[in-house]
């Protein structure tokens, strides 16, 4: 069956000021969309792949073959990629707090909160180009913040420098930020933190963890 873009679970308006609601209509009605088309595209007549969920596209694209892996690594990363960050996001107020579990592993794994938010947005300015910044949980369960260019992501084994479950992620492609925000990418991830759905982060962090 093929992909489809997924509904926002929020008005496009609704994470203003931190994101305008034409960066939110262009960025998943246009760059999202064409995401997922240029996947469906890809993996059109390729019968083997046809029962394949997003994460196995992800997990094992080093099974498919490499005249097709570059477009499904690069569309089926887009897919992957933009439909949690639209769930991982959620007007301001209604986002929740981290969990008593996750607020102890952030602690442990970079000494405090502040300290966490720091490294991720370092971690966003120093992805040259366009790319994504990530916390994830890795094998065995510790926490550890990566960084990917272009749409690859963390479940990307054997392309990517570190393997894990995403569980926050942040894109840093200047089509995320770019009409609002112009070259201030720091600005931008700053005003992020004001519209994490930490509910949906501490729901992935369970979820990985189990
Ligand atoms: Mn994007």
């Amino acid at each position: 069956m093929p992909f489809t873009l997924p509904e926002l679970p929020y008005p496009e308006n609704a994470l203003e000021p931190s994101i305008d609601a034409k960066t939110m209509n262009i960025h998943r009605t246009k760059h999202h969309q064409a995401y997922v088309d240029n996947l469906n595209k890809a993996l059109d007549g390729q019968a083997a792949y046809a029962t394949w969920t997003l994460d196995q596209i992800c997990e094992q694209l080093g099974s498919i073959p490499e005249t097709i892996r570059g477009a499904i690594r690069n569309n089926g990363g887009g897919h992957w990629n933009h439909s949690m960050f639209w769930l991982l996001m959620a007007p301001k107020g209604q986002g929740g707090a981290p969990s008593a579990e996750l607020s102890a592993a952030i602690d442990s794994a970079f000494g405090s909160m502040d300290a966490f938010k720091k490294s991720l947005a370092e971690a966003g300015m120093k992805r040259f180009g366009s790319g994504w910044a990530w916390l994830i949980v890795k094998n065995g369960g510790a926490l550890a913040i990566t960084s990917t260019p272009n749409q690859d992501n963390p479940l990307m084994k054997g392309f990517v420098d570190v393997v894990g479950t995403p569980i926050l992620g942040i894109d840093v492609w200047e089509h995320a930020y770019y009409l609002n925000y112009q070259n201030r990418r720091a600005d931008y991830l700053g005003a992020w933190w004001d519209v994490v759905n930490w509910n949906e982060v501490n729901r992935r962090f369970a979820a990985a963890k189990q």
